[in-house]
């Protein structure tokens, strides 16, 4: 798992998103994470993009986004996003009801049902402010000149949007989810069961219910419909492939090394456990723990085990760069790129390690892996920074400048980003492509501002939003 976020020193890749709803919101909203890590979102895409086409969706048009909150809760929000909490993931007993629960997501974009609301009723889904901003974000740092038309001409994404909860949609997102995971060979015994399983949700108080469950009321009504249509399907009992199971086991031990304290995944996971997962997940808690000497033990036990992994390789880069020997990460970065090629994350663990050669003859190599990781991604902000330091290191100060720029353009601070933009435009020449780029950036961020402006200006929401 590798970094974009304040804390780069930091496990997996967290992208801190109270910044993306400063550029359009004034409500505030928690500070919520994203995880990212090419592991999970590869098995999460496994098991969603049938699910989507079997809807008549283009899986590469919808995106998936993992957040860092150990809640119970899945949503989606328009523009095709799909935000899981990492709770739902380790909540989730098998890989057939985390897919009954995105098949029931996917029934709600399919449906239409995601509407655009006033300021009422919204206090419970702050989170999809941030969501937004997501969309936002993603929208400017694309094309500059589409970025802000978009932007130019609309309120949209500055107006909230939510799902309009009703028993009815609800019920037809299950219907949905059912017929998805038909179609695609697969039990809709999922979904119940992870229903059943919260069923008790349902007579504590509101405050007490997973957020998912205030969103999604379960009647019995409800999960006897959906019960019917399962019983007298052909695939009712077909089951998750063997491989999907193992995914699955080590998607969670993943995200237990990562974001469960060490006690708990000792105690989940003790010694006398030798399975993949559990040496995964105590590979990252040994690390967590500075124990880097266990860490390496039993990262290279799997690695002997499967040489062919590329997420062993990555785990043991980022282990080794994370516990200050960046050049000793350089071989299983690169090793983990070998095996995965193209991957943006892996590319830009592969940059971060190389630098810390401090040998100006690889700074060209970086340039090029970070280069090809904006190409992929190019909202990922570490990215930008490590692009920034090497144009820095190479002397190149305009480019410096633009680069930086582009890192804060990512991450919404339009303010700093036109700035920057700004600097950089003085000292580039006017052929460059970066000039015109800087040029939509300062475009760009001078309509945001001047919509901040008169915002602040004006009335204010009559609700105010409480996020959870
Ligand atoms: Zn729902």
């Amino acid at each position: 798992m590798n970094v974009i976020s304040k804390s780069w020193v930091f496990s997996l890749r967290t992208v801190v998103l109270t910044a993306l709803c400063l550029a359009f919101s004034a409500a505030q909203a928690n500070a919520q994470s994203l995880l990212r890590d090419t592991e999970i979102e590869e098995t999460l895409r496994e098991f969603t993009d049938p699910i989507l086409r079997a809807g008549g969706l283009i899986p590469s048009s919808v995106d998936i986004y993992i957040v860092n909150d150990p809640s119970l809760n899945a949503f989606v929000t328009r523009g095709q996003n799909i935000f899981l909490h990492s709770g739902l993931i380790l909540e989730a007993d098998t890989p057939n009801q985390l897919k009954g629960v995105i098949a029931h997501e996917t029934g709600h974009i399919t449906g239409g049902h995601i509407v655009r609301s006033d300021y009422g009723n919204r206090s419970a889904y702050g989170s999809i402010l941030i969501a937004a901003g997501i969309g936002l974000a993603a929208i400017l740092a694309g094309e500059g000149e589409a970025g802000a038309l978009i932007l130019g001409g609309s309120q949209q994404f500055g107006a909230l949007e939510a799902l309009s909860y009703s028993r009815v949609n609800e019920s037809s997102a299950d219907q949905y989810a059912f017929e998805y995971m038909d179609r695609t060979g697969q039990s809709g015994a999922g979904l119940i069961q992870f229903f059943e399983k919260f069923r008790a949700q349902e007579v504590l108080s509101q405050a007490r219910r997973y957020p998912y469950f205030r969103g999604h009321p379960l009647s019995s009504d409800r999960i006897d419909a959906l019960r019917e249509r399962v019983r007298d399907s052909e695939h009712a009992t077909s089951s998750d492939t063997p491989e999907e199971l193992h995914k699955h086991k080590m998607m969670q031990a993943k995200l237990r090394g990562f974001l469960n304290g060490p006690a708990e995944v000792y105690s989940r996971f003790p010694l006398a456990d030798e399975s993949n997962p559990a040496r995964y997940a105590r590979a990252v808690a040994n690390f967590k723990q500075a124990d880097l000497r266990n860490a390496l033990k039993e990262i290279d036990s799997l690695i002997a085990k499967e040489p062919e992994n590329p997420y062993f390789h990555e785990l043991k880069a980022q282990i080794l760069y994370e516990s200050g020997k960046g050049v000793d990460a350089i071989a299983p970065a690169r090793r983990a790129l070998e095996l995965k090629p193209g991957s943006p994350l892996l590319e830009i663990a592969l940059a971060q390690a190389t630098l810390q050669t401090r040998d100006a003859g690889d700074y060209g190599k970086a340039e090029v892996l970070l280069k090809a990781a904006l190409q992929e991604e190019p909202t990922n902000s570490y990215a930008w920074y490590l692009l920034a330091d090497v144009y820095e290191r190479q002397g190149n100060t305009s480019l410096a400048k633009y680069a930086t720029a582009e890192r804060f353009y990512a991450i919404g601070d339009v303010a700093s980003a036109r700035s920057f933009a700004q600097r950089a435009q003085e000292e580039l020449s006017r052929e460059l492509p970066q000039w015109r780029r800087a040029s939509d950036i300062i475009v760009v961020s001078d309509t945001q501002l001047a919509k901040k402006r008169g915002r602040r200006r004006g009335p204010k929401p009559l609700v105010s939003f409480t996020s959870r």
